[in-house]
């Protein structure tokens, strides 16, 4: 599931929440004053699907090194 941040705009804290995509735009409350006023920030929707267009780099170690059958990326 995706995880998404949310920024309180009471308090300014940013705090991460794993949903699902259909509870993405639900209320949800700050977990810190537990007031309504929080916006979804922009979500890491593929942070746990490869992670390559996060670091830029390999995903595993084989992947250095090209065709990787460890975790198929290539
Ligand atoms: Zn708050």
């Amino acid at each position: 599931m995706p995880i998404y941040e949310y920024t309180c705009q009471d308090c300014q804290i940013t705090f991460e929440t794993i949903r699902s995509i259909r509870e993405a735009d639900a209320p949800i409350t700050c977990e810190q004053c537990q007031g309504n006023n929080v916006k979804r920030r922009i979500s890491l929707f593929n942070a746990s699907s490869g992670g390559r267009a996060i670091a830029g780099g390999p995903s595993c170690s084989s992947c250095a090194s090209g065709a990787c059958s460890t975790c198929g990326s290539h």
